[in-house]
């Protein structure tokens, strides 16, 4: 039997599989632009039953010791590992990175339950002095109730955990929607939730559109928390449903990364570093560098080895470990990319390699788009201002770092920003000044565990991972205890 027999095409609701009513949807290769399964998806009905299923299974859930929770999300993790080559495949299968990567991915999707497992006996309240004698003042830390998780295509697997591993330990239930292109992931994570006896309700993946699925979680008064890692667009869409029930939303958007490069730094490090941080995952990465700023001193000697060394990267199929760039995700991204090239040189960006689908491609129809180079160009081009989410890098020189400064900080994206220096005076003021959540220096992502990934302005509001992503799955109650026996402020005379 292959490795991707057997693929799940149902959803999985209060723990049992059934035909979504939706209709049905067929998953596409990237690869070979085939169709590679046919997934029922839910219907509104169903996916309001899926959130009726999770409340009921909540408050039983958060009842258990977190140390009971944090057994079942170590099962969770140990199946993950078991599995980790199938899941990694899947990956591949439908989102098209490169297998090396894809395993990479699923690594972290084993690592947030046994992450977040950790904090079973760390989830603590507070006890405060209060002002009168005989009271205890308590802060809690409860849970919220139903999450309402919905992801994106580009890390099918790693983000279906990094939602519901902090939820599950906080003693919440979910209702976890994947992406349309790529539900498989998820559905396979659904398999590994119900032999590692999750209890019913407590996890339940509803596969279907955003205008269907996801507007029916993000609309329901059930739903405690919405938390999306997704568009722009969507997390405003999203924010403005979240009002009418006045839901907490936690929203992990876009990114437009600024990648400095000072005079001073190891090129070496930086070309490589730029140039991984730009084409992993075919570009389509959050933080991944968007538009490099190049002090000009080495500016032409960047450019020469850049475009040396991504000229020889290995684009092919993905399921190839030596396999560099793979497609991209589909038919509709790829369009979206060509579009911002052909406009960028429209506005007078020079083509320093690629800029269109490579002449050879490792597959008639899969979703190739060749990495490509772009210089002459200015702030004010969309090409440095919107996000392209591809393998398209502008390379830009400046002269001073407060210049590359004011143009990286001249962004409505404030996700993760970069900087290769050596000079510690700048590194400190770049840590002071750039106006992003996560800033790295002398080296790229993949973003830790135990940080906080969190956007500034339209890139996002909330936060996942670590301690300060685990607060986002928790609610706060205060209680006033008094045991003395006696009123502890003067109350109104009784009057029966
Ligand atoms: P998308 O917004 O199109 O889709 C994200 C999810 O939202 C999908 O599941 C989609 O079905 C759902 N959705 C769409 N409309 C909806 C609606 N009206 N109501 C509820 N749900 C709806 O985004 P995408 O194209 O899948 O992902 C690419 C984007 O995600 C990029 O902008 C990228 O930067 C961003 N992203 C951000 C992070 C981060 O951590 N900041 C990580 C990965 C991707």
């Amino acid at each position: 039997m292959s490795m991707l027999d057997r693929l799940e095409s149902r959803i999985f609701m209060d723990g049992h599989w059934m035909r979504g009513d939706g209709g049905t949807r067929m998953v596409i290769s990237p690869t070979t632009g085939e169709a590679i399964a046919e997934v029922s998806e839910a219907s509104v009905e169903q996916t309001l039953l899926a959130i009726a299923a999770a409340k009921r299974a909540q408050p039983a859930w958060a009842r258990k010791s977190p140390l009971e929770r944090a057994q079942v999300m170590k099962r969770v993790a140990a199946l993950v590992r078991r599995d980790a080559e199938r899941l990694a495949q899947i990956v591949v299968l439908e989102q098209g990175k490169p297998i090396n990567e894809a395993r990479g991915e699923v690594g972290g999707t084993g690592e947030f339950f046994d992450y977040f497992a950790e904090f079973a006996r760390r989830i603590e309240g507070e006890i405060l002095p209060s002002d009168f004698p005989g009271e205890q003042i308590w802060i809690q830390r409860v849970p919220i109730g139903v999450v309402g998780a919905i992801i994106p295509w580009n890390y099918p697997s790693a983000l279906v955990s990094r939602k519901i591993a902090p939820a599950m330990i906080a003693g919440n239930t979910v209702v976890l929607k994947p992406h349309e292109l790529t539900p498989l992931s998820a559905l396979e994570m659904a398999r590994l939730f119900e032999e590692a006896g999750v209890p019913a309700g407590v996890v339940n993946i509803v596969t279907g559109s955003g205008a269907r699925v996801g507007e029916a979680i993000i609309s329901s008064p059930d739903i405690g928390l919405i938390t999306m890692t997704g568009s722009l667009p969507t997390g405003k869409r999203i924010m403005s449903a979240a009002a009418a029930n006045v839901a907490p939303v936690s929203l992990e958007l876009g990114g437009k990364a600024p990648f400095i490069v000072m005079a001073d730094s190891d090129l070496d490090l930086a070309v490589r570093s730029a140039m991984t941080s730009r084409y992993m995952n075919c570009g389509q990465v959050c933080i991944c560098n968007e538009r490099t700023l190049v002090q000009r001193k080495v500016y032409d000697d960047f450019v020469e080895r850049f475009v040396g060394a991504t000229q020889a990267l290995r684009i092919g199929s993905p399921f190839d470990e030596a396999t560099d760039v793979g497609p991209k995700v589909s038919l509709e991204e790829l369009q979206k990319v060509e579009r911002y090239v052909e406009r960028a040189l429209a506005e007078g960006a020079q083509l320093a390699l690629g800029g269109s689908r490579p002449k050879e491609p490792p597959t008639p129809h899969g979703y190739w788009f060749s990495p490509t180079v772009l210089t002459d160009v200015h702030p004010s081009m969309e090409i440095m201002r919107k996000e392209v989410f591809g393998p398209v890098l502008p390379i830009i020189p400046f002269d001073s770092f407060g210049e590359a400064l004011a143009i990286a900080n001249d962004s409505q994206y404030g996700l993760s920003a970069y900087l290769f220096t050596n000079d510690m005076p700048t590194i400190m003021r770049a840590v002071a000044d750039l106006a992003f959540g996560e800033v790295y220096v002398n080296r790229i992502g993949p973003e830790s565990l135990q940080g906080f990934h969190v956007g500034y302005r339209e890139s996002g509001l909330g936060g996942d991972d670590g301690p300060h992503g685990l607060e986002t799955y928790l609610r706060k109650k205060t209680v006033y205890l008094n045991h003395s026996g006696k009123p502890t402020a003067p109350l109104m005379p009784y009057c029966a």
